[in-house]
């Protein structure tokens, strides 16, 4: 009985959301989902960066909420919902059996946000205080929780998530009529931030679908966009939708899933490379789509003819990673390097990281253009 609700919930949560979204290789068994969390993310500390294995599951997949995209609205999926205590047992088999280092409990919201939310912390608190677990739990705060549940979420949990979906709150009523965006999510997000500028949260993240309505790259970038400038998330996530069978959407066509990986990368350069919103709107064609087939780095750098070619010796580091084939890492060996000496050599690029067959077009040393880009390789 416990097997087959942990099997039914686990798949659940392979789908993710509030335990929902996209089904992404559901898996049969409760060995658990192989989640790209780092070791990094979860202490906060930029030298660890290992993959942290986490368990992933729902408490219950019984929710009131009637989301089209979601395999655990009203009308669909068989009810299952786990018993803090049954939840704990299983997490710490898996422990011991040294299958799973963290969890990631979410939820489907039943009966209201605030009960379900108390199961969810019983689950976190005996986890903690009774098994004695130090290691790293991620909570999902459910769309209209209070902001006592949250911070006692946030007191048990090294990172809360709650997923925004859409940029706005149009778009959130095709997809999910019974939430609200202002109150259920945005508000939400508010407290959580304010818990994480108090110190009481170590960080947060959100999550948003694409492809399940008609929003733009554009109006996706922009609300990220402002979610970075406005709170401390930590970073968002992106999933390419695709329909669930059984849901209101299981006929709506699957979004492309190199628009999510397109995503990721102008997450990227948002948030580690420094690019400014109106240089991301560089890549975006007349429709606010980027390009399926080109990276918004290359696309940005060709449509600014007038930035290149860049000489490395008198460029900035914010220059350096402007231009395709230098990553943070390249760009700052090459600030070393030219600390002690002119770099007069191509090669001397490559010695630092940089991928030339990609920068190449972009640079110059000496006044001098390499164009032959195989010369090289
Ligand atoms: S709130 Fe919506 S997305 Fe979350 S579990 Fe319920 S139906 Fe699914």
């Amino acid at each position: 009985m416990l097997l087959q609700k942990l099997q039914r919930l686990g798949m659940a949560a392979s789908w993710d959301s509030c335990g929902s979204g996209k089904q992404k290789n559901p898996r049969k068994s409760i060995v658990p989902v192989q989640y790209r969390a780092f070791i990094h993310e979860c202490s906060q500390t930029q030298q660890e960066r290992k993959p942290c294995r986490l368990m992933k599951i729902l408490q219950s997949n019984n929710c009131i909420h009637e989301c089209k995209y979601c395999a655990n609205s009203t009308k669909c999926n068989k009810k299952t919902e786990l018993k803090p205590k049954e939840l704990v047992q299983a997490f710490n088999f898996l422990t011991k059996k040294r299958l799973v280092q963290g969890l990631f409990l979410s939820s489907a919201v039943t009966r209201d946000a605030d009960t379900t939310a108390e199961k969810i912390i019983e689950s976190a608190r005996i986890l903690r205080f009774k098994a004695g677990f130090k290691g790293y739990i991620h909570l999902k705060v459910l769309p209209g929780m209070s902001k006592e549940k949250i911070r006692e979420m946030a007191e048990l949990a090294d990172r809360l998530s709650l997923n925004i979906e859409v940029p706005d709150g149009e778009f959130l009523s095709e997809i999910a009529p019974t939430k609200n965006f202002s109150n259920d999510l945005e508000k939400r997000l508010k407290w959580i931030n304010e818990l994480k500028e108090k110190g009481i949260l170590k960080s947060f993240t959100t999550q948003f679908i694409a492809g399940a309505t008609k929003e733009t790259d554009l109006n996706i970038l922009k609300k990220m966009h402002s979610l970075y400038k406005k709170t401390k998330l930590y970073r968002s996530y992106f999933s390419a939708f695709e329909p669930v069978k059984g849901t209101s959407l299981e006929k709506t066509k699957p979004e492309n899933p190199w628009r999510e990986h397109r995503l990721y990368q102008a997450d990227w350069l948002l948030r580690i490379y420094g690019f400014k919103l109106r240089e991301l709107k560089l890549a975006l064609d007349s429709n606010g789509m980027l390009s399926l087939h080109k990276d918004p780095k290359m696309a940005i750098a060709v449509n600014c003819p007038n930035k290149h070619p860049l000489d490395p010796n008198n460029a900035t580091k914010e220059e350096l990673l402007q231009v395709p084939g230098i990553g943070p890492k390249a760009a700052e060996k090459i600030e070393a390097m030219k600390k002690t000496a002119q770099l007069t050599d191509f090669n001397e690029l490559k010695k630092c990281g940089v991928i030339l067959q990609r920068a190449m077009p972009f640079l110059q040393l000496e006044g001098k253009r390499q164009t032959r880009i195989t010369a090289f390789q």
